[in-house]
């Protein structure tokens, strides 16, 4: 079975990341999350377990994340998300722009597409909006 907890810290040790709680609190609200949340909503989960750390320490933590293909930045609605795939791949994500819920396709070919253009992506943003089955 997929487990996000476990793939993220395997991924950090091995990329000699140390598990600190700070990443820990963080990876276990986004496995929580059933959608894209951003660094002040992390924020006000964990001090319901009165945890209180600085945005700025949940936003390092996420950009680590996301650097290492652990989360996607969703920048339509401002939020970050896990990452639901456990291979290397790219995704496009369908935006709900009424109620936020984010699906996301596979493109597994697109990582091959910009190397073979010999293209250095930096960011990618792969989204549509709209609106889910639910919403429309
Ligand atoms: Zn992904
Ligand atoms: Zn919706």
């Amino acid at each position: 079975m997929y487990d996000f907890p476990i793939k993220a810290k395997n991924k950090l040790k091995s990329e000699g990341y140390k598990i600190t709680s700070a990443r820990d609190d963080v990876i276990e609200i986004l496995n929580e999350a059933d959608k894209p949340i951003s660094p002040y909503e992390i924020q006000e989960e964990l001090k319901k377990s009165g945890i209180d750390y600085k945005v700025i320490t949940i936003y390092r933590i996420l950009d680590l994340l996301s650097q290492l293909g652990l989360t996607h930045r969703i920048y339509s609605i401002n939020g970050y998300m896990k990452c639901d795939s456990e291979h290397i791949h790219s995704h496009k994500f369908l935006v709900c722009e009424s109620c936020h819920d984010v699906q996301s396709v596979d493109l597994k070919h697109e990582k091959h597409v910009n190397e073979a253009n010999s293209f250095k992506a930096s960011r990618e943003i792969n989204e549509v909006l709209g609106l889910c089955s639910k919403c429309d």
